[in-house]
């Protein structure tokens, strides 16, 4: 077998299995505001009573963001939430977000209780990038440095040299390029050609895509674009290359929101996860925001700029797993002190160079 024949059915399995993962996934019902109310004022006493504090991320729905900030937690990006849940004094973190953002929140707090909705929230980087396959391929090439996104388990990060997010990922391969090192990037093949795009580094990627970002369509972004010429467009790199050439800011979810708030337009053209509008609009309440063509509504569109496992987080699923103490996150201790070595590489990284360490995630 070629290496490229290989390559293309070790992708058409990784397809498939996201496939099987998605259709999983069950249709979120109606909410009902009344049993809404009734499930936060729940969790709110829940919380307090045992000593827990939620942290959402940016793409959980409004309501959970909306509760996450009322309750004193934090909305944010997967390693904020994990720094944030590592620094506060709770027993006990709830964790509103997909998997891999539980794994990171206890390795990074291994002595908190730390419980998620649904456990079955999980994300296609991460389902694409399977560590037994990854292993292999970072074993045929061992002159290079190994990083990879913090969307994959933990025991991907256990075999990684870095792990980064989107804010930090170009100033850390550029560090490496400068030390003349060959780099091995995975999972998000759009990201990784951006850096490299950006670089001129040495790479090889992983081959898999969000779901999400890789529903944009550069042709449906010029007709809007056409339709809102004084707009300005706002993509997450995950992006397909062909949208990020028409952005015209290009940034992780911080990023993106920073550059809402303070550039002079009105209208944005956003090319991320819908769930980002919640932060967005509230701190830009005076801008016209636009979420980017994707694939549209049709049977092939699971996502349609809005992340089916993200929106596995619902109120009713939080409260039964804190009343229960359901859908714990336990990252063995062995794994995890293994996975935190490229995590705080990252950390101290970040802080020699000042630099934040936000990103989508
Ligand atoms: S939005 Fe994309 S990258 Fe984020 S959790 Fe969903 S599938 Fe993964």
């Amino acid at each position: 077998m070629t290496q490229s024949s290989a390559q293309d059915n070790r992708l058409a399995a990784d397809t498939l299995l996201v496939r099987e993962y998605l259709a999983e996934v069950p249709h979120k019902p109606e909410p009902d505001p009344t049993e809404n109310q009734r499930y936060r004022d729940a969790i709110k006493a829940l919380l307090k009573e045992r000593n827990a504090t939620l942290v959402a991320h940016y793409y959980t729905d409004p309501e959970i963001q909306a509760l996450a900030e009322e309750t004193g937690g934090m909305v944010s990006d997967s390693l904020e939430m994990a720094r944030f849940g590592r620094d506060c004094d709770a027993d006990v973190l709830v964790v509103a977000g997909v998997r891999f953002m539980g794994e990171t929140a206890s390795i990074l707090s291994p002595d908190k209780t730390v419980l998620m909705p649904t456990t079955a929230a999980t994300c296609s980087l991460d389902i694409a990038c399977p560590i037994d396959k990854f292993s292999a391929f970072c074993d045929q090439h061992p002159d290079r440095v190994v990083v990879v996104y913090a969307n994959t388990s933990a025991a991907v990060k256990a075999r990684a040299d870095w792990v980064v997010t989107s804010s930090i990922a170009l100033d850390v391969v550029e560090h490496l390029q400068d030390q003349g090192k060959k780099i091995l990037w995975a999972p998000d093949r759009h990201l990784g050609h951006y850096i490299q795009h950006k670089t001129g580094a040495d790479m090889i990627l992983w081959d898999a895509a969000c779901i999400v970002h890789e529903e944009f369509k550069a042709k449906g972004l010029m007709d809007m674009k056409a339709l809102y010429p004084d707009a300005k467009v706002l993509a997450h790199p995950e992006s397909p290359s062909s949208v990020l050439a028409m952005a015209d800011v290009i940034g992780s979810t911080s990023q993106l929101i920073k550059a809402a708030v303070e550039l002079p337009e009105q209208t944005f053209i956003v090319a991320t996860d819908q769930g980002i509008f919640y932060k967005m609009q509230q701190q830009a309440p005076d801008k016209t925001l636009i979420v980017a063509p994707t694939a549209g509504n049709d049977a092939s569109c699971r996502s349609c700029a809005s992340c089916p496992w993200m929106g596995m987080n619902s109120l009713q699923a939080m409260y039964e797993s804190l009343r229960d103490g359901s859908n714990r996150i336990q990252v063995d201790r062995d794994l995890a002190a293994r996975a935190m070595v490229p995590l705080q590489r990252m950390l101290d990284f970040s802080q020699q160079r000042q630099l934040a360490v936000k990103g989508k995630a």
